[in-house]
């Protein structure tokens, strides 16, 4: 019979390890457990903090801190300057993956593009009928 030994490589440090709920080794995850409370106590100590000064605090890069926040690791609501960044122009935002001017744009660019092949789809088919008359 075979074993279905669920193993992967931790993508922390490479380490091969049984498959958990985590998705990384337990030194890894350890170590995680250990960074996410240094940012926890910075921030009980003063909640003003923003994540720059957070990462300064903790010796963590603010992508890692970023990453946090992104995943909902360090809830916001009681940190007011605690920011991610914008995939696309790395503004300070505090939700979904872009800033309020960038989702317009892509926004109102997918608009045009609609908008374009709308106009396409009429030409085409005045053209047709044209044909066809
Ligand atoms: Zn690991
Ligand atoms: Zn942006």
């Amino acid at each position: 019979m075979a074993v279905d030994l669920r193993i992967a490589h931790c993508p922390g440090c490479g380490q091969v390890f049984q498959k958990n709920m985590r998705g990384m080794c337990t030194t890894c995850s350890d170590a995680e457990d250990a960074q996410l409370a240094a940012i926890e106590r910075e921030l009980r100590r003063d909640r003003k903090l923003d994540t720059d000064q957070v990462a300064a605090r903790t010796g963590l890069r603010p992508e890692r801190i970023r990453s946090w926040i992104r995943k909902g690791k360090i809830r916001l609501h009681e940190y007011p300057n605690l920011t991610d960044a914008c995939d696309l122009c790395a503004a300070s935002i505090r939700r979904d993956k872009l800033c309020t001017a960038c989702a317009n744009r892509i926004r109102s660019a997918i608009q045009h593009e609609y908008e374009q092949e709308r106009l396409m789809k009429d030409r085409r088919r005045a053209a047709n009928s044209f044909l066809f008359r």
